[in-house]
């Protein structure tokens, strides 16, 4: 579709979104009442900016135990085909009703993702997303249906090696991590990731260096494909040309804010993601979402025509707000230090995997402990290590740079035997950078 009909069909969408759940959701009846909007009267995308903007609080606010009912619920209960939880680090998780419809979309918003990765008929996808509560795993499973596609359910990145060796899998769906743990294990016995049959990985669930992406696709000697999923119904991928990922612009509609959200930050400008969904005309939907807050940061790469084809926008990698810390007037993010870490040189001796935790030293020092884990502990170059992480610190980053040369800052290193970090022993994604002050 060109820009000019594709953005005629979002504005068309935002209308009927819009008074869709006006009509059928009892919050959006609150909200557009109180704030004295008519839905009628939003008939464009800068419209939105006169909508008050949503975050997980106040789904969790309006839904039990603090309210009785689920405020967000946009359709009849006897409609409703699947309810889901987001995993939610904090607190009560967060529910998600998804008719058949959201089911329908979903899925084709994944399809069409591993269609632009070359996925297709023959493709043997082994998907290493939990089939539990949240949408990911079975939702990638129906659109693999489209595309005529063999899924093999795994549901975790630790199934026996025989999936591999039996089955022979063109492609898996895990994360960066447990995509380089498995690598070890085949290659542990004997088999090489190089010679496994897979054509193709596909990454998602948090963000990563692109050092570690370079160096996992070296690993199985194929392309390493990024992906940004969530139940709240954001489905962006990368194409085969890996300039940013497609976002389903027909699908999800997404604005970026500037930090106060107040207003939409330039193409080209970091700002934070507020996502709305798009119904097409007619369908139904068990949960909209307008103006949500995914609290996660990105900028537009461009709104023209990809290399590939594809008309839909493309976005950078998408990272967490809460993914850095302020030290002084500089700020960390956890991505820095994962690109220090998978510096090729140091790739020669560590596995990868790493944590960092921050503490407070003196009146307003700070000292930053990366914890690593070497092949063959005790025999590895740890001061050549730290030192290569220390320069690519601060070689990208000109404040934590000069609270360094003023003493206000400093990193010491440790080192272990592989599966010796104190991350392995947390349950569910570990926090790879701690703020421990
Ligand atoms: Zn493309």
């Amino acid at each position: 579709m060109s820009r000019g009909d594709l953005d005629a069909l979002s504005e068309e969408r935002i209308r009927y979104t819009v008074r869709y759940a006006e009509e059928h959701s009892n919050f959006y009846r609150h909200w557009f009442a109180s704030h004295g909007i008519a839905a009628r009267d939003i008939r464009t995308h800068e419209d939105l900016l006169e909508l008050p903007i949503l975050s997980g609080q106040t789904i969790r606010a309006h839904q039990p135990p603090v309210s009785p009912e689920f405020g967000f619920l946009s359709a009849p209960l006897e409609e409703i085909f699947t309810i889901h939880e987001t995993s939610g680090t904090t607190g009560v998780p967060k529910a998600f009703f998804l008719t058949w419809d959201d089911w329908s979309r979903y899925a084709e918003k994944y399809a069409r993702t591993f269609a632009s990765q070359g996925l297709g008929h023959g493709d043997r996808l082994v998907v290493c997303t939990s089939y539990g509560m949240n949408v990911g795993g079975n939702t990638m499973t129906v659109a693999a249906h489209r595309l005529h596609m063999t899924i093999i359910p795994a549901g975790k990145c630790t199934f026996p090696l025989r999936v591999i060796t039996s089955y022979r899998p063109t492609a898996i769906v895990g994360s960066v991590f447990k995509l380089l743990r498995l690598a070890d294990r085949l290659e542990a016995e004997g088999i090489d990731p190089r010679k496994s049959g897979l054509r193709r990985l596909i990454v998602g669930g948090e963000s990563f260096a692109e050092e570690a992406r370079t160096y996992l696709a070296e690993r199985y000697d194929c392309p390493v494909y990024n992906t940004y999923g969530s139940t709240e119904g954001t489905m962006c991928g990368e194409c085969q040309v890996q300039d940013g990922l497609h976002v389903p612009e027909d699908l999800v509609h997404l604005d970026l804010y500037d930090p106060g959200l107040q207003a939409f930050v330039p193409d080209g400008q970091p700002g934070r993601i507020v996502l709305s969904h798009l119904l097409p005309v007619g369908e139904r939907s068990g949960m909209v979402l307008l103006n949500y807050d995914s609290e996660d940061t990105t900028a537009i790469v461009s709104r023209d025509t990809c290399a590939c084809g594809r008309t839909h926008l493309r976005i950078r990698p998408p990272g967490r707000e809460t993914d850095g810390v302020a030290i002084g007037e500089a700020r960390l993010e956890r991505i820095e230090i994962e690109r220090g870490v998978f510096s090729p040189e140091n790739m020669t001796e560590l596995n990868g995997e790493y944590e960092a935790f921050l503490y407070g030293e003196g009146d307003r020092g700070a000292v930053l402990r990366i914890g690593l884990e070497c092949r063959r502990a005790p025999a590895c170059d740890r001061e050549g290590i730290g030192e290569r992480i220390l320069g690519t610190l601060l070689a990208h980053n000109r404040p934590l740079a000069a609270a360094h040369a003023g003493g206000e800052f400093r990193v010491i290193f440790s080192f272990t035997n592989p599966g010796g970090l104190e991350l392995h022993a947390v349950k569910g994604r570990p926090k790879r950078l701690v703020d421990r002050r």
